[in-house]
């Protein structure tokens, strides 16, 4: 089994406030990895880090094997960096946009964007007559331009209707068979519960437990520490 992003004892700190604590575990690659935890357990901080946005007190990571660089970044899309869409301008144009300040694969990349999130329909049509999971399927588009390995999502099913939520939760999966890595934090048990094929589990800061889905959820103590919040 292929590793994608080794993380090893990761401790953050906000001045008095520990977000992370000495932190490990590893994502495979092909797996739908959940960083499942309550609000406040370190989720943003760990992606954060591992996106390079924030930097680690002590520990580090891998990804593919190797430090951190501008090539393994060129493998990795994620949605904290493109949520900034032009509201007068067309789903299309607002791609076109994103490639050039982004840099990341070509122009020919964003009609094969758009039919994977099935926006190819509606590409004309103004950023602000979308819905709140068009918007977020557009900001899933953006991070595929270059077509990366890994893809890096924040909640990704957050303030979304139920509608909006399956349809994400849909299209992860889809992402998954066409062989991607997805790394996604989620507050919901049942979210990892339905997407996810490997998870690690946060609370205040600490890795509870980490492995693949099946196994980690079974043991009904871990559900019942993680559930109370979550
Ligand atoms: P949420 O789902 O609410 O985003 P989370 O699991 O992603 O939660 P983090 O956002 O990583 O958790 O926050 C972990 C802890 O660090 C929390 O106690 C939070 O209040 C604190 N924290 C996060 N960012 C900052 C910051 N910039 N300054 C101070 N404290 C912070």
């Amino acid at each position: 089994m292929q590793t994608v992003l080794s993380i090893n004892g990761i401790s953050k700190s906000y001045g008095r406030i520990q977000a992370l604590k000495q932190v490990s575990f590893d994502v495979p690659k092909g797996s739908v990895f959940g960083i499942l935890g309550p609000n406040g357990s370190g989720k943003t901080t760990m992606l954060g880090i591992v996106l390079d946005v924030l930097q680690a007190n002590s520990g580090g990571f891998t990804w593919f094997g190797q430090p951190s660089s501008a090539d393994t970044r060129k493998k990795i899309g994620s949605l904290l960096e493109t949520s900034n869409f032009y509201h007068y301008l067309s789903a299309v144009d607002n791609l076109h946009i994103t490639q050039a300040i982004s840099g990341r694969g070509t122009a020919a990349d964003i009609d094969v964007a758009l039919e994977i999130v099935k926006l190819t329909e509606r590409k004309k049509s103004k950023f602000n007559t979308y819905s709140l999971g068009m918007k977020q399927r557009l900001a899933i588009g953006a991070a595929l331009l270059g077509n990366p390995e890994v893809l890096v999502f924040d909640e990704p099913t957050n303030g979304l209707d139920p509608v909006g939520i399956a349809e994400i939760r849909e299209l992860i999966k889809e992402l998954a068979k066409q062989g991607k890595t997805i790394i996604m934090a989620s507050h919901l048990l049942d979210e990892v519960e339905k997407v996810c094929t490997h998870v690690a589990i946060l609370k205040r800061g600490e890795l509870i437990t980490a492995g693949a889905v099946d196994e980690v959820l079974k043991n009904e103590d871990i559900v019942e520490v993680g559930a109370a919040d979550m």
